[in-house]
């Protein structure tokens, strides 16, 4: 038999794998994702799923404080900088009303299994106006004894009262944006860190009670190199957080309109893009932490660890969580929520969003009821994503689905299966080690939105 040589196939392989690379796709935090959500959604309707909530599920909160003290060039969030303080009270006030509005609707005083703060930078807040949010969250839902309170923080503004606040109030868990400590990548997305920063904002959070910590990197940015990403993550390992996320940098300045501060010529190109993510987790995986899915990391110990090795592991927007409510109620502008009737999401623009609750509506704007279908696709999505596995037939069968339902994505998964992406055996399809780092690509086939997709996405890797 002919073989190529091993540097022909590796090169061959390699190509295959940059094409693949640069198609767009969603990141599946959530099926259907969220340009598909239908606009003027019914408040009724998110009215009425509230009302039947199973009373015995525990349910998640995401709480949405989009304010912060300084402008990151990369950033994609909703976000508002912080000029004066009264619109920043003002939000919490509505936050507040938006809470009690939502509680009403409820069957019954609900409990919470996983608290989240996101942002922009909740931590931009007053430390008394965090107290009041959690103390209005307090008054209508009861926390499970091993409830998670998590918030993400800006190491160069949190506060040492801030720090101490958090401490006070229960949380469990806090992300720190480190993205790269290198200075001149520092320059070029505005964001000036020293890692002596990170580090101190790390003791004091564990010293204070946070007992998970994570840190979020990302790879892709201008300037950027693979020598310099790895001694960020050397230097991050030195400071041994929990979970650690190796985000790709998504360039989209037709949406942020900020990121075009950045120069695009000084981004790293695809190929270069794929040597910083590859060599970035090596260095993670070296330093004994365990891959989850396509881009967490996470001590053996960890409870994200053990959620995938459990086969438990779930996808929200937060990304990969071993948080396995089926509800999740989001509050704030833009904040999306999930009941097992389908999503739903508030009005993006925060004066829009004010002056729904300020009238007393929930401040819904778009949202989308699953089909059977639906739950399906975003079943075998999530466990593509989750487990790098999947028995189509059984699938199915939880969903009353033919044997044949996914006839026609089979066309598309012989293509990635010659292309080394997965392995077929039957109705089972497996993710094979080069196939890991695009599941993307995989769960894209059994999207039946995105076929009709005029949305923009960001890069599979
Ligand atoms: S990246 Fe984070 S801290 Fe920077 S502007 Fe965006 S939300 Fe704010």
């Amino acid at each position: 038999m002919r073989t190529e040589p091993t540097h022909q196939r590796h090169s061959a392989e390699s190509a295959l794998f940059a094409l693949y690379a640069r198609r767009t796709v969603p990141r599946y935090t959530s099926y259907p994702t969220a340009p598909h959500f239908e606009k003027n959604f019914p408040e009724e309707i998110y009215r009425n799923w509230l009302a039947v909530l199973p009373i015995q599920e525990a349910i998640s909160l995401y709480v949405h404080l989009p304010f912060c003290k300084q402008m990151c060039w990369y950033c994609g969030c909703n976000m508002k900088l912080i000029a004066r303080y009264q619109p920043v009270r003002s939000y919490i006030d509505n936050l507040c009303a938006e809470i009690d509005l939502v509680a009403a609707q409820l069957p019954a005083r609900m409990k919470v299994a996983h608290l989240h703060f996101g942002g922009g930078t909740p931590t931009a807040i007053h430390p008394e106006d965090l107290e009041k949010i959690v103390g209005k969250i307090e008054e209508h839902f009861t926390f499970t004894a091993d409830a998670e309170r998590a918030i993400e923080t800006d190491p160069r503004t949190i506060t040492n009262e801030m720090i101490a606040r958090i401490g006070a109030l229960g949380f469990t868990r806090a992300s720190l944006g480190v993205q790269e400590f290198d200075p001149t990548v520092q320059a070029a997305i505005n964001r000036i860190q020293p890692a002596a920063l990170v580090q101190k904002t790390t003791e004091k959070l564990r010293a204070v009670g946070v007992k998970g910590i994570n840190y979020d990197l990302i790879y892709g940015l201008p300037q950027q190199t693979e020598a310099a990403l790895c001694k960020t993550v050397q230097e991050c390992l030195a400071m041994k957080p929990d979970r650690v996320v190796l985000f790709g940098y998504a360039h989209v300045p037709w949406m942020a309109k900020n990121q075009r501060m950045i120069d695009e010529a000084a981004l790293p190109g695809a190929e270069e893009r794929t040597i910083q993510a590859h060599s970035s987790a090596q260095e993670l995986i070296k330093g004994g932490y365990v891959p989850i899915g396509i881009d967490h990391f996470a001590l053996p110990g960890d409870t994200l660890t053990k959620a995938m090795r459990a086969g438990k592991l779930h996808r929200n927007f937060q990304g990969y969580t071993d948080d396995d409510a089926r509800s999740l109620i989001g509050f704030g502008a833009t904040s999306i929520g999930r009941t097992p009737f389908g999503y739903v999401q508030n009005q993006s623009e925060t004066g829009a969003w004010a002056r729904a609750i300020e009238a007393g509506h929930l401040p819904v704007s778009k949202g989308l009821v699953m089909s059977l279908d639906d739950c399906l696709r975003a079943y075998v999505i999530e466990r593509i994503m989750c487990d790098g596995t999947i028995d189509l037939e059984i699938a199915g069968g939880f969903f009353d689905a033919e044997p044949d339902w996914y006839e026609h994505e089979v066309e598309q998964l012989e293509i990635l299966a010659r292309d080394g992406l997965i392995i077929r055996k039957d109705a089972r399809i497996t993710l094979t080690p080069a196939g890991t780092g695009l599941a993307r690509i995989v769960a894209s086939t059994f999207d039946s939105y995105l076929r009709h997709d005029r949305a923009r996405h960001s890069v599979a890797v």
